[in-house]
């Protein structure tokens, strides 16, 4: 990845924004049919489909050589798994994370699912993971530094007793889908890059129910948690902004396609 920070035009966020939309709504197609029982490599498949039929490409699939569409990464998986013929099961989370390449732009977003009833436990990670993005991108505006976002995760996690995966990290995002900067979920106040308006970063909190630290799995992508307990991951693409930071992505298709389903 080169260090160069591109900062986008209104032009480019305009067309970031419309990767980043269908990326939402790419994950609330599969939204539908999640559920006991059902594989990724199914979820897989309509993403794909999907991406296809709004004329973008799935940006994930081959890049780096990833076989997929998704990345499904179900219980102790934190990221980067590879979609399988394996039923989900009732109690289950899985991570699915999507990328989509439309005009030339990258979308890039990902959202922990239930799949039918989980544990309390698991349900409050889920809860305090996708908090702990929320407190982030509050802190992805002008003036601040890329360590209040750090920090701000890190804090949200680690006083709920959580361990935050420090190996993999958010970025930067635009013609490229990993752009400098790196966005690393801890970090201290007042540190690191200085933000400045029109940088489009992937904030991408992985918080694990028990330690931070990870594994690579044999097949050379998957990412577990070092003590095979729960992993969760939220991501959001987010522009700089004075006052308030602007949030391209979206789960409001999604969450409407849940709620309905209850
Ligand atoms: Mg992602
Ligand atoms: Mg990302």
């Amino acid at each position: 990845m080169s260090n160069k920070v591109y900062y986008k035009t209104e032009e480019e966020i305009e067309i970031l924004r419309e990767s980043c939309q269908l990326v939402g709504k790419t994950l609330a197609e599969v939204a539908k049919i999640i559920k006991p029982g059902v594989t990724t490599l199914e979820l897989d498949k309509i993403a794909e489909e999907f991406i296809r039929d709004n004329g973008a490409v799935p940006g994930f699939k081959g890049y780096g050589g990833f076989p997929n569409t998704l990345c499904a990464s179900p219980n102790d998986a934190v990221v980067h798994g590879i979609p399988n013929c394996k039923p989900l099961e009732n109690g289950d989370i899985i991570s699915l994370d999507c990328g989509v390449l439309k005009n030339g732009f990258y979308g890039d977003s990902a959202y922990t699912f239930k799949i039918g009833e989980v544990s309390e436990e698991i349900d409050k990670l889920l809860e305090v993971t996708k908090e702990s993005l929320t407190f982030a991108i509050q802190n992805a505006i002008v003036g601040k530094r890329l360590g209040d976002i750090g920090y701000a995760v890190q804090h949200h996690a680690e006083s709920n007793g959580y361990g935050v995966v420090r190996e993999l990290i958010g970025h930067g995002l635009g013609r490229n889908l990993h752009e400098a900067p790196e966005v690393p979920n801890y970090g201290r106040r007042g540190k690191g890059m200085i933000l400045k308006e029109g940088l489009v970063i992937a904030i991408e909190p992985m918080i694990n129910l028990g330690v931070r630290n990870v594994e690579q799995l044999d097949d050379g992508w998957t990412i577990v948690t070092a003590d095979r307990k729960p992993s969760a991951h939220f991501e959001h693409d987010v522009v700089v902004r004075k006052g308030k930071a602007e949030v391209l992505s979206t789960f409001e298709y999604i969450e409407e396609v849940l709620k309905n389903k209850n």
